[in-house]
């Protein structure tokens, strides 16, 4: 790893030029031996090494990565920050710097579990506000549609189409829904008749509408004591994914409102979803790095921290989720980082049944999925499709983000793939440091991140005051 010129304290520029050199960058039409220009915030051109070109470009502007690869840096649309109101549990600088040393240069906010929640155009503007600093990386945020039933004075029809309407006039990148319970109060489940009425006016807009699928029978109760985990994830059955699937591929049909289901952890439902997707339905699908990474028979008994909805299931389920994402049927992975403080998991009672349920993993998704997947020889460019140029399309930023071609944003991750280490969350830059990858030991990190041009973390050290900017949603899914 030869660093000739860092360019720490050029201005930024249009003129500042660096060239970032590797044996293996790794672009839409495959993996290059070569060297990547950066203009400004720019990525100016991609050169493999036999090009005439590659021999003349300015030598003392070279940073030489040797065959670490560089990745476009990844986008993760499915994050909870938690800002305003719920600091205690995450927040946005230690949101950011963690996904900046995890090679994540955008974040995507979910609608919860701030306070208030993103219901409607001025909780966006509140929550946006109480950014008093930039973030590390660039960041966007998702809407939410909630059910208004429960409360005294329901909404209308046209007042709930109307807040998602000024949602999207205010840029966010997608509107999430539970169909469940989210644990949380202000977040109730939608109905039939309120997504009857939302997706109509997402299909208008060209947004997807994001969804946390499983429909929890409504005399469903959780257990009161559980101490292991296939306790837990029994009692939270795969059929109450599945049945929510299927049931969001008809309202798919019916309106034309493009459905992406988050968090996918029940194999079964892959040949629906292949069956959507070849009828033409605009039908995606997320998973995560614990459904990818764990299996229920090898979680500890009395170990809260593994606690996740839909539970993760067996180590067979597990491979077809591979193989899902291998085939296309799985589009997107995002973190689902959903922390609390430590006393909500419970560590000391080890009650699942009263642990709050989300994993905090935000800055483990990129190092976690490719140790995963270098054990399975899973194509890189595939992981990369995955992780940044799928989640980009979706989200509506694909015009500058997500691949390195010339024209995009300089978002890259410079990638040590031998790299051996063992996950201490203690040196996390995530508020809390309880995570279930403690002592995970993994081969591959991320060595250096680069957005818009500047590198923002380097070796164990963020390099850059914050300059992270919020993103809009531009254009619409036919767009892409
Ligand atoms: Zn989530």
């Amino acid at each position: 790893m030869n660093n000739a010129s860092t360019d720490k304290a050029s201005p930024q520029g249009a003129s500042v030029r660096k060239i970032l050199r590797s044996s293996r960058i790794v672009t839409p039409n495959g993996i290059v031996d070569g060297a990547i220009e950066i203009r400004g915030e720019k990525i100016a051109g991609v050169f493999d090494s036999s090009d005439a070109q590659f021999a003349s470009l300015a030598r003392e502007s070279i940073i030489d990565y040797g065959n670490f690869y560089l990745l476009p840096g990844v986008i993760d649309g499915h994050v909870h920050v938690n800002q305003p109101g719920r600091t205690e549990w995450e927040g946005g600088k230690t949101a950011t710097a963690a996904a900046a040393a995890g090679g994540i240069t955008t974040l995507v906010d979910m609608p919860l579990n701030s306070s208030p929640v993103t219901v409607n155009a001025l909780s966006l503007q509140m929550k946006q506000s109480s950014y008093e600093q930039a973030p590390f990386v660039d960041m966007g945020f998702h809407g939410g549609a909630i059910g208004t039933l429960r409360g005294t004075i329901p909404l209308s029809h046209s007042e709930i189409a109307m807040q998602v309407d000024a949602l999207v006039d205010a840029g966010v990148l997608g509107v999430k829904v539970f169909l469940c319970d989210s644990g949380l109060d202000e977040f109730p489940a939608i109905t039939e008749r309120e997504l009857r009425t939302v997706m109509p006016v997402l299909a208008e807009r060209g947004v997807p509408l994001w969804v946390h699928a499983e429909l929890v029978p409504l005399d469903w109760e959780s257990p009161k004591s559980i101490h292991q985990y296939r306790e837990w994830s029994s009692a939270r059955s795969k059929g109450i994914e599945l049945t929510a699937i299927e049931w969001m591929i008809k309202l798919c049909r019916e309106t034309g409102c493009a459905v992406h289901i988050v968090h996918l952890a029940n194999a079964e439902a892959l040949s629906r979803i292949h069956h959507a997707k070849t009828e033409g339905l605009p039908f995606t699908i997320e998973t995560c790095p614990h459904y990818l990474y764990f299996c229920d028979e090898h979680i500890p008994d009395d170990d809260p921290r593994y606690k996740c909805c839909p539970p993760i299931r067996d180590l067979s389920n597990r491979e077809l989720l591979w193989q899902g994402l291998e085939l296309g049927e799985i589009d997107t992975l995002g973190s689902d980082h959903s922390p609390c403080p430590p006393e909500m998991k419970f560590l000391d009672t080890k009650n699942f049944a009263s642990a709050w349920g989300g994993i905090s993993s935000l800055q483990l998704m990129l190092p976690v999925v490719w140790h995963a997947a270098m054990l399975r020889d899973f194509s890189v460019t595939r992981l990369t499709e995955c992780m940044s140029s799928s989640p980009a399309k979706l989200l509506g930023l694909s015009h500058s983000k997500g691949r390195i071609a010339a024209g995009m944003d300089a978002d890259i991750v410079a990638f040590d793939p031998d790299f051996q280490w063992v996950v201490q969350g203690d040196e996390l830059y995530h508020r809390h440091k309880v995570t279930p990858y403690e002592d995970a030991e993994l081969k591959g990190k991320v060595f250096e991140t680069w957005l818009r041009g500047k590198s923002i973390y380097r070796d164990g050290s963020l390099t850059d005051m914050p300059f992270g900017n919020f993103v809009r949603r531009s254009g619409n899914l036919d767009d892409e």
